[in-house]
């Protein structure tokens, strides 16, 4: 009862036109099957061994996006199904999955992910980066996927000076890839930005889909 709670609280406070990514990864069947009753349809994973579990046993409508870090030799195993792929980061990653949509008579969405944070650790494109692969021959001819949007993290901190910087850098890079590269595609309209600790900065900056896990699904043991 409590994830039920808890979604439909937040879902109150979060405009109509921002998506939910219900972040799932290391939950158990019940508590998304419990989100799922309450309305929820997307559902956000980290591991592919984990979704390609998980799919299995919840209800076909569930749009599953995944949200880690993707690796080139474990997209075959979501390709038949998965609704988004957040951290595309390289055009070796872009091929294999361009591949693999190919396989599966797919289109398969994908988001650019873009490093805002300061934090080495964290994956992601630079602009330079991004554009190189836009611009390159090979990409022209992945006709099996499609660049929806972007996506990114902002540095874990209080300050949100910061945060919203980071934010705001996201905005920047989406609105200058939509002009040079995608103004006349209508796909490419998503920022995938906010987290739990995040989202209200996320969204004031202008997200339109946010990846929330422990707001809704209480912590994570691990
Ligand atoms: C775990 C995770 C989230 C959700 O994090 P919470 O702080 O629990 O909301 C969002 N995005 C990514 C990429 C994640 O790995």
């Amino acid at each position: 009862m409590e994830i039920r709670q808890n979604l439909l609280n937040f879902l109150s406070t979060i405009p109509d036109n921002v998506k939910l990514v219900a972040v799932s990864k290391t939950k158990p069947i019940e508590d998304i099957q419990e989100a799922y009753d309450a309305g929820q349809r997307i559902m956000g994973e980290n591991k592919v061994q984990d979704l390609v579990a998980k799919v299995e046993l919840l209800p076909k409508d569930i749009d599953w996006h995944f949200i880690g870090h993707m690796q080139t030799n474990k997209v075959k195993f979501i390709a038949p199904f998965v609704k988004l792929i957040h951290g595309v980061d390289s055009l070796k990653l872009l091929k294999e999955i361009n591949k693999q949509g190919a396989k599966n008579q797919r289109t398969i969405d994908c988001l650019l992910q873009f490093h805002i944070a300061q934090e080495s650790s964290k994956f992601g494109l630079n602009m330079e980066e991004a554009t190189t692969i836009l611009n390159s021959d090979e990409f022209q001819g992945y006709n099996n996927l499609r660049i929806v949007g972007v996506m990114g993290m902002a540095t874990y901190t209080d300050n949100e000076i910061q945060i919203r910087s980071e934010f705001s850098t996201l905005v920047n890079y989406f609105n200058t890839l939509k002009s040079s590269f995608f103004d006349t595609k209508e796909e490419f309209k998503e920022i995938s930005m906010g987290m739990s600790g995040d989202y209200q900065i996320a969204i004031e900056e202008g997200s339109t889909m946010i990846r929330i896990g422990t707001k809704i699904f209480g912590n994570r043991n691990y």
